[in-house]
């Protein structure tokens, strides 16, 4: 009996454990499911756009090729036809959407910066999918309000993927949750911000991260209690919060 009641305390502890930490324990794991699972099957233009960014000085900012594994698999899973992407760079993440819908599906992307886009535009116009894309250069706010202020598009997005400025997150969910459909889905990127939101105050951050690490979690404490939209905040990349309007 005492062994059992042991065993039983050892297993208790073993599971609380568990729930508690991520399962990601190492950069060899993460490693690992680069080599097994992500590269082996990234389609052939995400690689060459995925290389020549590597070369760009601002490659910090592009989407890992797991995350872009996932939301390739996302946007089939919700057969996404009309969706919008908020901060592009040079197209990862873009080049990962066009892949996943169909022919005649459409992208609304925006970015304050042209140059970027246009670095990547000719591996996404070889994968033959530029087609797709309607980039619009500059801030994406006004533009979402040009949007809202018809009502034709209201509801009419089945997936918005936001990865820019993040001290304007809340200021783009009061437009998009009009934009999304019901049963559609946002996802805010870079949630966890660095591991940021749990840093003690006197932690020492890159300034740029110590700035947004207050958007982000403000955003963060908005999105758990926002009654419109059920969420689901993943691990993946830096950290995303998956926003499913369900009114
Ligand atoms: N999704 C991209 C990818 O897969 O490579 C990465 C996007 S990067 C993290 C953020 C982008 O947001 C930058 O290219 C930046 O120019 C853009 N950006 C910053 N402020 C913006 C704004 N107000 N409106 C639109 N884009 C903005
Ligand atoms: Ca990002």
């Amino acid at each position: 009996m005492a062994t059992n009641t042991q065993d039983q305390q050892s297993q208790a502890g073993r599971h609380q454990e568990v729930g508690h930490k991520s399962l990601l324990q190492s950069d060899a794991l993460y490693q690992y499911i680069l080599e097994t699972s992500v590269y082996p099957r990234e389609p052939e233009p995400m690689k060459e756009l995925r290389e020549l960014t590597a070369k760009h000085p601002w490659n910090l900012m592009t989407t890992s090729a797991d995350e872009g594994q996932f939301l390739n698999m996302l946007l089939k899973l919700i057969n996404a036809k009309n969706t919008m992407e908020i901060g592009v760079y040079t197209g990862y993440s873009l080049l990962a959407t066009a892949l996943a819908i169909p022919d005649d599906g459409k992208i609304l992307a925006m970015d304050v910066n042209r140059e970027n886009y246009e670095l990547g535009l000719p591996v996404i116009q070889k994968a033959g999918v530029a087609h797709k894309i309607d980039f619009k250069e500059g801030p994406a706010l006004p533009v979402l309000d040009q949007l809202v202020e018809d009502e034709k598009n209201h509801g009419s997005f089945d997936f918005i993927f936001v990865d820019a400025d993040k001290d304007n997150y809340l200021n783009y969910h009061k437009r998009l949750i009009e934009l999304v459909k019901v049963g559609g889905l946002i996802g805010y990127d870079n949630t966890l911000w660095n591991g940021s939101v749990v840093a003690p105050p006197d932690a020492p951050l890159r300034k740029y991260v110590r700035y947004y690490r207050d958007f982000v979690m403000e955003l963060n404490k908005a999105l758990a209690v926002d009654p419109r939209i059920e969420i689901c905040m993943l691990p993946v990349g830096d950290g995303i919060t998956l926003c499913r309007r369900v009114k």
